[in-house]
């Protein structure tokens, strides 16, 4: 497996090079990508120029890193899946790419995505289709569905994607591979185009524990262009990351594993729950209970933030720009008309409503109040557990199609995500097994992780022993 690790021991060897491996990677997706769509660009000699001069002795050094398309990368698209951004190109690096390039990774290709990473299938992209690499009548997930797509095809070492209500780890559980979502504010937002921002964190999308440590540890900490990252210490995810579970106290939510959950779904869970109560840790029984409350709450809250973030795209400063318009007010009307699908356009209506005059104390005010209820959940079970286990998602992936028509279905799959986002703490989704689906395919289940605020240190050590007692 082509790991962070395996590639710079590769070079290390001098069994490869930067250049050579970029031409190789890009031949693979050439031939293969267009049968799973994880890609919507990339530029190989850009790349090229930059490997020629990378420095091997740093921690990414030579290495390539997809990035969900709506992270900005200097000179190259950031089309976010629309049809808006389309011909958009990126006019500066996102904190999260200069650190990166910082640490010698190299930023290559761009990852398809739901239009502005609204849904959870990746059906929503304006731009073209993704299929799971493990069944290709089957979604990724979404809203990063290319960049787990990619991980999971072999089509990239690891990924960028954005995780607002369960982006990175939802696509990850639904392509077997690992996806962190960091504690909000442990990364900073600047350069990701804004869905709802107290709510979106960038993470990383890769094959194994160790390199969601490595990425984290190259992207985390204060920035001060994002008034909401963290003036927080950044500890070495690496130093314990082999630890073990021994002595940890591990809750179970009751609430993550009532009615709705496919059967197959739990059992995995369940198996990898025991497997690390054999490794010494402490399995408690815990409630959260305001999780019924949480996707109404979310869908509230981050559409109010998304009519507001989307405001910006007027068909003036960027993007989209109507012809043949009678006045300034038809400017606007019809390039978000012709810039938006119809995903975002219900967002932003919703959140237009729940924002409105008349609507915002029933609606928007009381979901803030519901809103702290959850932290407090967590804050109630985090004085008990160190880390919380729970399913990533209901259901494996479904098939490609089947809820375009009700969009309430895919609203409901985010029921084991969302709250998290809400809370702001940290979680990752780790793989637990396959589930075989009737056409005989192999469709991967998350193991989901959550911890307190900034507590990724512990989170992976956890994760690293799920996945060694999964991988055993
Ligand atoms: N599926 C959720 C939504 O549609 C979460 C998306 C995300 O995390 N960006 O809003």
């Amino acid at each position: 497996m082509l790991t962070i690790s395996e590639t710079r021991r590769r070079y290390a060897a001098g069994e490869t090079t930067p250049t050579a491996l970029l031409e190789s990677l890009h031949q693979e997706i050439i031939a293969r990508d267009p049968a799973i769509g994880a890609y919507l660009s990339h530029d190989l000699d850009s790349a090229l120029a930059e490997a020629r001069a990378c420095d091997l002795s740093l921690p990414l050094g030579g290495v390539p890193i997809g990035i969900k398309d709506n992270i900005a990368v200097y000179h190259q698209p950031a089309t976010c899946g629309s049809r808006y951004l389309e011909h958009f190109v990126a006019p500066y690096d996102a904190t999260v790419i200069r650190k990166l390039r910082a640490a010698g990774a190299i930023p290559f290709g761009r990852l398809n995505q739901d239009e502005f990473a609204m849904g959870s299938s990746t059906e929503n992209s304006a731009l073209g289709k993704t299929c799971n690499p493990h069944d290709p009548t089957r979604i990724p997930g979404g809203s990063s569905g290319g960049s787990a797509a990619a991980v999971a095809a072999k089509l990239a070492i690891a990924t960028l994607g954005s995780d607002t209500g369960g982006s990175i780890r939802q696509p990850a559980s639904h392509c077997g591979v690992v996806g962190l979502k960091p504690s909000y504010g442990r990364v900073s937002r600047y350069g990701l185009v804004a869905f709802a921002s107290s709510l979106d964190q960038i993470g990383p999308i890769t094959h194994c524990v160790d390199d969601a440590a490595l990425l984290l540890q190259a992207m985390a900490g204060h920035d001060p262009a994002d008034s909401t990252s963290l003036n927080a210490p950044v500890p070495n995810f690496l130093t314990e990351i082999n630890a073990g579970v021994r002595g940890k106290k591990l809750g179970i939510p009751k609430e993550y594993f009532g009615e709705g959950i496919d059967p197959e779904v739990r059992s995995l869970v369940e198996k990898a729950i025991a497997a690390l109560a054999a490794q010494g840790a402490e399995i408690v029984d815990i409630s959260l209970p305001h999780t019924s409350y949480a996707v109404a709450t979310y869908y509230v809250i981050a559409t109010a933030e998304a009519s507001s973030n989307l405001s910006r795209f007027d068909g003036v400063r960027y993007g989209k720009r109507a012809s043949q318009v009678a006045d300034v007010l038809d400017l606007y009307q019809k390039s978000r008309e012709q810039g938006f699908g119809a995903e975002v356009k219900r967002r932003i209506i919703l959140g237009t409503y729940v924002l409105s005059s008349g609507y915002y104390d029933a609606y928007y005010s009381r979901a803030q109040k519901v809103r702290a209820l959850i932290r407090q959940d967590f804050q109630n079970a985090f004085s008990q557990v160190d880390a919380i286990l729970s399913p990533v998602s209901p259901a494996p992936a479904r098939k490609i199609g089947a809820a375009v028509t009700d969009p309430l279905l895919d609203y409901l799959s985010d029921i084991y995500t969302i709250a998290a986002n809400l809370a702001g703490i940290c979680a990752i989704s780790v793989p637990c097994g396959n589930v075989t689906s009737e056409e005989h395919t192999q469709l991967p289940v998350g193991l989901q992780i959550l911890g307190p605020p900034l507590a990724e240190a512990s989170l992976l050590q956890i994760a690293k022993a799920a996945e060694s007692a999964t991988l055993a």
